[in-house]
C-alpha cells in the first residue's frame, strides 16, 4: 500500500451537530431489517493531498454526488456490518468492533480507497452509537446495525485510484432475526455460478461482490429454496451459504468435527466465523471434538448423510448469528441434515447462538465487548 501524505484520521477532531428534528421511533416490534435509520449519521472525508479532513456528526441526511462520481462507474465501494447491543444493566457494547474495522481497512486497501487508524475509526463509531443509543430498544433479540460504508468521490471517467472519498456510518434498529424461534433453512447448492475464487475478490467486502449473488438465490428462491450454497470448482468445495460463513458437524468414529471452509480466498472472513471456532477451540473438549478449519466437498456432505455421519449444518454472520440449516438440494438429490427432536436447530448451532449472546449482551464479561 503507497503511503498516504496529509493528516491521518483522528477521533479528537470530531465536531458534532445534532438534529433539531429527531424522527419519531417506530415500535420495535414493526421494524425491518435495514428500513429505519437513526438520527445522525459520521462523516469523513478524505483526498490525496491533505488526508483525512475532521470527522463530523452530522443529521441523517442525503448524499449529493456529482453524476460522474467514480462508486456509480467503477464500484469504488467497500462497507461493514456489526452491531451494538444494549445489556441488562443499560449499557451500550459493541462486538468486536476491532476486526470489523481491520476488515474494512483491507478491503479499502484492495480497491485504492484510503486505509485509516482502526482504532480512532472505532472511537468515532463509539460516539455515534452513545449520541443514537436510545434508538437501540432494550428487549433481549434487538440491536442496533452500523454500516460503514467507503466511497471514492472523484467525479471523472478515467479509470484510476481515487484522489478523494468520503467515509460514512449510518445506523439501523434491528430486531431479533428469529422472533418465534429458530426456522431452519433449506439451500439450493450453486455450482453454475461462482462467488468468490482464489486470487479474486470475493474475500473482501465490496459492494460489488453483492449484485452478482442476488440472481442465483433468486433462482434458487424461486425452486422454494431460502438460500443457496456456494460451490466452489470441479470438486464442489462447500464455501458459503448465502451471505453467511457456512459449519458442518460431522461424526468421525467416536470423534466429532466441527468443520468451515478455509480462508484461501474463497470466503469472506467473517467474524462471526472467528468467533465460534475461537469459542469452540476454548470450550468444547478436545478429547472429543476436533475443529476444522478444511476444504470439503458437497460429496463429502452427500456421502456422510448417506451414512450417518452427518449431525449438523448452520450458516453464520451478524445478521442471524447463526442459522440452522435443515436441507440441501443437490443436483436435484436432497441431503437431508439432521435437526434436534421437535427443535429447528441442532444442539451446537444453539450453543453457539447461546454462548454469543452471552458475550453481545454482556452477560459474560469478554475482551470482545467493548462498552461505549
Ligand atoms: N460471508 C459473506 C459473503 C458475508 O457478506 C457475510 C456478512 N458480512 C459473512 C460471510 C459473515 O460475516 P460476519 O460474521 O462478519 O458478519
Amino acid at each position: 500500500i503507497p503511503e498516504q501524505p496529509g493528516a491521518t484520521l483522528s477521533a479528537a477532531k470530531l465536531s458534532i451537530e445534532k438534529t433539531t428534528s429527531p424522527k419519531t421511533k417506530i415500535a420495535p416490534e414493526k421494524l425491518v431489517f435495514g428500513h429505519t435509520f437513526t438520527d445522525h449519521m459520521l462523516q469523513v472525508k478524505w483526498d490525496a493531498t491533505d488526508g483525512w479532513l475532521d470527522p463530523k456528526i452530522v443529521p441523517y441526511q442525503n448524499l449529493s454526488l456529482d453524476p460522474a462520481t467514480c462508486v456509480f462507474h467503477y464500484a469504488f465501494e467497500c462497507f461493514e456490518g456489526m452491531k451494538a447491543y444494549r445489556d441488562a444493566e443499560g449499557k451500550v457494547r459493541m462486538f468486536r468492533p476491532d476486526k470489523n474495522m481491520e476488515r474494512m481497512k483491507k478491503t479499502a486497501a484492495r480497491i485504492c480507497l484510503p486505509t485509516f487508524d482502526t482504532d480512532e475509526l472505532v472511537k468515532l463509531i463509539g460516539k455515534l452509537v452513545a449520541l443514537d443509543s436510545n434508538w437501540i430498544p432494550s428487549s433481549r433479540g434487538y440491536s442496533l446495525y452500523l454500516r460503514p460504508t467507503m466511497i471514492g468521490t472523484q467525479a471523472s471517467l478515467g479509470v484510476g485510484p481515487p484522489s478523494s472519498a468520503l467515509l460514512y456510518v449510518i445506523m439501523s434498529p434491528v430486531g431479533p432475526y428469529y422472533p418465534t424461534g429458530f426456522k431452519a433453512v433449506r439451500l439450493e447448492a450453486t455450482d453454475y455460478a461462482i462467488r468468490a475464487w482464489p486470487g479474486g475478490v470475493g474475500d473482501k467486502k465490496l459492494g460489488a461482490n453483492y449484485a452478482p449473488g442476488i440472481l442465483p438465490q433468486r433462482m434458487a428462491a424461486s425452486r422454494g429454496f431460502q438460500q443457496n450454497l456456494w460451490l466452489f470448482g470441479e470438486e464442489g468445495y462447500v464455501t458459503e451459504v448465502g451471505t453467511m460463513n457456512a459449519f458442518f458437524v460431522f461424526q468421525n468414529g467416536a470423534k466429532k468435527e466441527l468443520v468451515t471452509a478455509p480462508i484461501d480466498g474463497t470466503i469472506l472472513e467473517g467474524v462471526t466465523r472467528d468467533s465460534i471456532l475461537a469459542l469452540a477451540r476454548e470450550r468444547l473438549d478436545p478429547a472429543e471434538w476436533d475443529i476444522s478449519e478444511r476444504k470439503f466437498t458437497i460429496k463429502e456432505v452427500a456421502d456422510r448423510a448417506k451414512a450417518g455421519t452427518l449431525l449438523e449444518a448452520f450458516g453464520s454472520g451478524t445478521a442471524a448469528v447463526v442459522s440452522p440449516i435443515k436441507e440441501i438440494d443437490w443436483h436435484g438429490e436432497a441431503i437431508h441434515v439432521p435437526l434436534q427432536d421437535g427443535k429447528e436447530t441442532g444442539v451446537i448451532a444453539e450453543t453457539m447462538a447461546d454462548w454469543m449472546a452471552e458475550i453481545q449482551y454482556g452477560q459474560k464479561e469478554h475482551p470482545w465487548s467493548y462498552v461505549i
